[in-house]
């Protein structure tokens, strides 16, 4: 490659895509080099959930404020990759109770939306 450019990243998963589009967004000339093929690593792995930050609501409550506060970046600049499903923590019968009470004082703690439904 004989370009001059900005910057170089090197991965093309979604940490890699994300960067080299937002320094594209700011004006920089950047390139993206893969070695295998565009989401070739974790990323063609994944789900494909956009985290609410609720799983980590009691056991790690810093970690469940950024991931709240990403989730909202998120759907405030790529709207249109977002499909709203809704997420569901689900109690069965024999559940405790006072787990699912943590849970959604937890998430209630860090901002994260959550109600219960029977
Ligand atoms: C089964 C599973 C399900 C998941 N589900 C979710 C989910 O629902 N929601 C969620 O938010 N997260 C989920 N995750 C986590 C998420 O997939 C990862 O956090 C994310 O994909 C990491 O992306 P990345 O770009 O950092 O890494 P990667 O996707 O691994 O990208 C790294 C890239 O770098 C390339 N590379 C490496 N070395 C070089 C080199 N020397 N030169 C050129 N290229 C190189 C690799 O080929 C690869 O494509 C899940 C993970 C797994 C395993």
């Amino acid at each position: 490659m004989d370009r001059q450019v900005d910057v170089v990243v090197v991965g093309g998963g979604s940490t890699g895509c994300g960067v080299v589009r937002d320094l594209a967004r700011r004006g920089l000339e950047a390139v993206l080099v893969e070695k295998g093929n565009l989401t070739h690593g974790t990323t063609g792995r994944m789900h494909g959930l956009l985290h609410s930050g609720g799983r980590y609501a009691v056991s790690d409550q810093k970690s469940a404020r950024e991931c709240i506060e990403e989730n909202r970046v998120l759907r405030d600049i790529a709207a249109h990759c977002v499909e709203e499903t809704g997420g569901l923590f689900v109690k069965r019968p024999e559940d405790s109770e006072e787990y699912f009470q943590e849970k959604l004082e937890g998430c209630r703690a860090c901002d994260i939306p959550a109600e219960v439904i029977d």
